[in-house]
């Protein structure tokens, strides 16, 4: 409680002597520097569609190389993004990259879209669809060339904004998926009115399952619930081939994980894909 200064004998908090402020603000400099400087990457994991055993879509997820830090995880920056009001100039970087990257795939022939995760601040910015809309034009692809991804946290704080946004993406014919599903507090009469096409079943109760015979029903029970409502479910952090098999068994449209492709640069999932379509993999 360093930042606990007694004035008088009441306790006040001062933002000069925080021991976090100076690293969150050096944090939030250099994660500007690095937006400005492109110095970004955007990496890309496969998602295997189970009934054919092919890969028509990837998640990009951003990765910064932090000089001096090593790999910072985008968990840490994006967190402190959202809090500090930089989170629209890193989603600007992550939807001009991400569509970029997009439209080489689909300009190759590819047949691969590419999902890009919002966070929750984007939904409540009005001028998110007609960004996403000039962005796409600019690259010459149709809106099926892209997935958006948003938690469910992304719609609790300003139900009617957010709805909006998202029925205009929706409008445009962009596919959006709820990540993280299982884990947030979506309310069923909520969840019903977002034009979302897709769940992703949270990581958290995909990772342990072939041990674990309670994540095995919750993921069983998701996956039936999610298709009696009408969505595709996706299951998210598959580590081993048992978990890929028993998604398969309960009927679960895609998966990814580990097992199936770590997150890789551009150029090493291209790659990858080349080999896939020409029979490699
Ligand atoms: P997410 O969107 O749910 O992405 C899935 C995370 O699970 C990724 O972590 C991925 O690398 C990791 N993962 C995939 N397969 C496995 C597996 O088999 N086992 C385990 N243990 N993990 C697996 P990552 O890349 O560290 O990203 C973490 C989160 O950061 C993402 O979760 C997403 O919420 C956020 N994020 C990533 N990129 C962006 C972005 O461009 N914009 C925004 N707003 N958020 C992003
Ligand atoms: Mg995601
Ligand atoms: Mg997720
Ligand atoms: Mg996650």
């Amino acid at each position: 409680f360093a930042a606990l200064k007694s004035t008088r004998g009441v306790d006040v908090y001062d933002p000069q002597s925080d021991p976090h402020r100076p690293e969150r603000l050096a944090l939030m400099s250099e994660l500007r520097a690095a937006i400005d400087a492109d110095a970004l990457e955007l990496w890309f994991q496969p998602k295997l569609h189970l009934a054919d055993g092919r890969v028509h879509a990837a998640e990009a997820l951003v990765r910064w190389h932090r000089p001096g830090r090593g790999m910072v995880p985008p968990e840490q920056f994006i967190a402190v993004a959202e809090e500090t009001g930089n989170i629209g100039r890193l989603t600007r970087w992550v939807l001009a990259h991400g569509i970029a990257h997009a439209a080489e795939l689909a300009h190759a022939g590819y047949g691969v879209r590419v999902s890009l995760n919002l966070s929750a601040r984007d939904i409540g910015d009005p001028g998110l669809p007609d960004r996403v809309a000039e962005l796409l034009q600019a690259h010459g692809v149709p809106a099926s060339a892209i997935a958006l991804e948003v938690t469910e946290s992304a719609v609790i704080g300003e139900p009617e904004a957010a709805l909006q946004v998202l029925r205009r993406l929706a409008d445009m014919g962009i596919e959006m998926a709820i990540d993280d599903f299982g884990v947030g507090q979506t309310s069923f009469a909520y969840l019903r009115r977002l034009p979302v096409k897709e769940l992703k079943i949270d990581k958290m109760f995909v990772q342990h399952l072939a041990h674990d015979p309670t994540d095995r029903t919750i993921v069983r029970s998701l996956v039936e619930l999610g298709h009696r409502l009408g969505y595709r479910v996706t299951a998210e952090g598959a580590e081993d081939a048992e978990t890929v098999a028993f998604l398969g068994d309960v009927g679960c449209d895609d998966v990814q994980g580990y097992h199936v492709g770590r997150p890789t640069d551009f150029a090493s999932f291209v790659a990858h894909l080349s080999t896939r379509e020409s029979g490699g993999a």
